[in-house]
């Protein structure tokens, strides 16, 4: 089987896993309890954190662990608006182009408590516009919510331009990394300089107040996630209790929080070495340039400068085909891909993403996304190529050239 489906080609890694099968053996007391044992999974959690911290270059009392990327959001979404019940018409400002885990919380918050969201355009290569942020921001914003990276196409969103805006008027800026942390080096700049191990120049993440990230997305287990929070950032828990310092209230998932912060570890080795990066994208690119040798008339939805897109990414069209079908014919095959976000998978509508990008809808509904990782063999890639034009050739009723 050839995984280039973002939610199995990043599997745990082996130390991942070692460190979730010893949490389970010899770490399963509750961390909240008085006696040595429950202490000692205690203590495995704050080193835990501590290496999740150091990931994204922030102080481990800012992460707060959570069950997933979702609820990371949520989390960060709820929390800010909670604490803003003082405004008579508030409003929060994301885009379309959001993970569901965003637009359907924008939805909820709508139905509620009659919370306007207004809407960030995107321009034509994908990447969210900053330019009308500042005039969309008014004295009733309490919240901008956007991605760093989106999960169809990997595009990169000017995160520090629009930051900078939010910290000038003064509004909390929540990002969903859940893309981009643990594959791209990341830096909120708010650790302890002595603590800090990454050498990091990119500036981008120190206008963020709040950022989701989820383990699976960079070979830790599914189902834990964390939400890092600037301190002195306006905050209300969602879920209040004693534990994470009073921010989610919860018996720790010991096993999720080890696993994840041997994987955050993993991560930092990978990108401590940029060259791997590099060495990865080039993998991506030719797989793209062999599908698109092999049927002509496939479209890449790629932003026009190569930079602009995280290099484990791509979404390919194939115009007039089904995803779906293509996606399941692939499958037979033993190519596991996927199509706009895990949550929407069953839709038959086209991706939103790549409409509001400006793809044609029949593209659109033809487009696969296939998803590499640090460890993705470069032999499947070709292999994979060969098979996608196969079934492309075969779903269209063309014989392959
Ligand atoms: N945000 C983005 C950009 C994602 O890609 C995903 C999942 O794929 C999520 C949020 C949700 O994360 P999780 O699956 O951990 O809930």
């Amino acid at each position: 089987m050839i995984y280039l489906d973002n939610n199995a080609t990043t599997r745990p890694s082996t130390e991942a896993r070692d460190a979730m099968l010893s949490a389970m053996d010899e770490l399963w007391h509750n961390p909240s309890s008085i006696y040595r044992a429950g202490q000692a999974a205690k203590r495995a959690v704050e080193l835990g954190r501590a290496s999740i911290a150091r990931l994204i270059n922030g102080q481990p009392k800012e992460i707060v662990f959570c069950g997933c990327g979702t609820c990371s959001i949520h989390t960060a979404m709820a929390g800010v608006i909670a604490t803003h019940k003082h405004i008579t018409k508030p409003n929060i400002i994301s885009t379309h182009i959001e993970h569901p885990a965003v637009r359907a919380m924008a939805q909820q918050v709508h139905d509620r408590f009659d919370i306007e969201t207004r809407w960030l355009k995107t321009n034509p290569g994908g990447r969210i516009d900053p330019s009308s942020l500042a005039d969309q921001i008014d004295e009733n914003t309490i919240l901008v919510s956007a991605q760093w990276a989106n999960n169809e196409t990997g595009v990169i969103h000017p995160i520090a331009e629009l930051g900078k805006i939010c910290r000038d008027k003064g509004v909390t800026f929540h990002v969903d990394g859940v893309q981009w942390v643990g594959k791209m080096p990341t830096n909120v700049r708010s650790g302890d300089l002595e603590s800090i191990g990454l050498a990091h120049d990119e500036d981008e993440g120190q206008y963020i107040d709040m950022l989701s990230f989820s383990a699976h997305k960079f070979h830790g287990p599914k189902g834990i996630g964390a939400l890092w929070i600037r301190r002195g950032t306006p905050f209300a828990p969602s879920s209040p209790g004693a534990q994470e310092l009073g921010r989610r209230g919860g018996t720790e998932n010991v096993p999720g929080i080890l696993g994840m912060a041997a994987a955050a570890e993993g991560a930092i080795a990978f990108l401590e070495d940029g060259s791997k990066m590099q060495e990865m994208r080039e993998h991506r690119d030719r797989f793209e340039r062999r599908v698109l040798e092999l049927v002509p008339e496939a479209v890449v939805n790629a932003p026009p400068d190569p930079d602009q897109r995280v290099w484990n990414t791509s979404n390919i069209g194939f115009p007039g085909l089904e995803s779906e079908l293509l996606l399941l014919m692939l499958s037979e095959r033993g190519v596991c891909a996927s199509a706009g976000s895990a949550c929407s998978s069953g839709s038959l509508e086209p991706s939103p993403v790549l409409l509001a990008m400006g793809v044609e809808p029949r593209v659109a509904h033809g487009s696969l996304r296939f998803s590499i990782c640090r460890d993705t063999d470069p032999g499947c890639l070709e292999e994979a190529a060969q098979t996608v034009a196969a079934c492309v050739h075969q779903l269209s009723g063309n014989l392959p050239v």
